[in-house]
């Protein structure tokens, strides 16, 4: 009797682990979608903010081209004028204008040259951040048709699962049920585990001798003390294998001990 309500978790033990890994994965579809989607939304504000470094970069270029053509226009004036002065005082007054204009204009000129530089690091950094944007945005997309082909196959899954469930579960105790199902989904899927050298296969605990023979008695439903699985008793192999090859021979000896004990 007992043994058929083992036979019978066990069943069940596979279609609620699988049921409930599809529950999981079902769940976690908009979790890792909407990680994508915020990835990509991230990319896209970064990706604005440093269009506008760009133009305000393109900007001071224009800036200071505008002053250098100013300040070159100056001095060529002044170069000119150069060719009409009379007096030592307008020559001197006129070349120092001359140099103050050409040390100007090798600043400005040093000035675009950084600007430019910054302006292509950020023409470069602009380029990687597109191409990341196009990849993640493929890979939305094919996820998002991927998901939707996978929820449907998942959906009839769990379908079929629920129908063979409802199958196996009527006649169990509703109590035991309830515990069992839980230990499933908390105890990643196994709710029913052997009893192998007095140990718990569920949680390798050593558990009570006597404990361990009401197991073996298999007169009612045994949970372990320490992880809550439903326990049954599994033979060990060495005690098998010596039962079957050698039971004739131990019996032989127990009742020699014992007669010889007796008497
Ligand atoms: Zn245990």
């Amino acid at each position: 009797m007992i043994q058929d309500i083992f036979v019978k978790l066990k069943t069940l033990q596979d279609i609620l682990s699988s049921k409930y890994e599809i529950e999981r994965e079902i769940q976690e579809i908009p979790k890792a979608l909407s990680t994508k989607k915020e990835m990509l939304t991230r990319l896209k504000k970064s990706y604005l903010e440093k269009n506008s470094l760009l133009e305000e970069a393109k900007d001071r270029i224009k800036h200071l081209k505008f002053l250098l053509d100013e300040v070159e226009a100056q001095r060529e004036m002044y170069e000119k004028q150069m060719d009409v002065i009379t007096t030592q005082r307008e020559y001197e007054a006129l070349d120092k204008e001359i140099k103050t204009a050409t040390e100007r204009g090798q600043q400005f000129r040093k000035d675009i040259i950084r600007e430019e530089k910054e302006r292509d690091e950020i023409v470069f950094s602009l380029e990687q951040e597109e191409k990341m944007i196009h990849e993640q945005e493929t890979e939305l997309e094919e996820e998002l048709e991927k998901i939707k082909n996978e929820s449907a196959k998942k959906e009839d899954l769990l379908k079929e699962l629920e129908e063979k469930e409802s199958e196996i579960v009527p006649g169990l105790d509703e109590d035991i049920l309830f515990k069992f199902e839980r230990i499933i989904k908390n105890k990643s899927g196994l709710g029913i585990v052997p009893v192998k050298n007095s140990v718990c296969t569920g949680c390798h605990m050593m558990l009570p001798a006597q404990f361990e023979n009401n197991v073996r008695k298999r007169d009612e439903i045994m949970f372990c003390p320490y992880c809550s699985r439903i326990l049954y008793y599994e033979e060990e192999m060495d005690e098998a294998v010596f039962n079957d090859e050698d039971s004739g021979s131990l019996a032989d000896l127990v009742n020699a001990d014992e007669i010889n004990f007796d008497i």
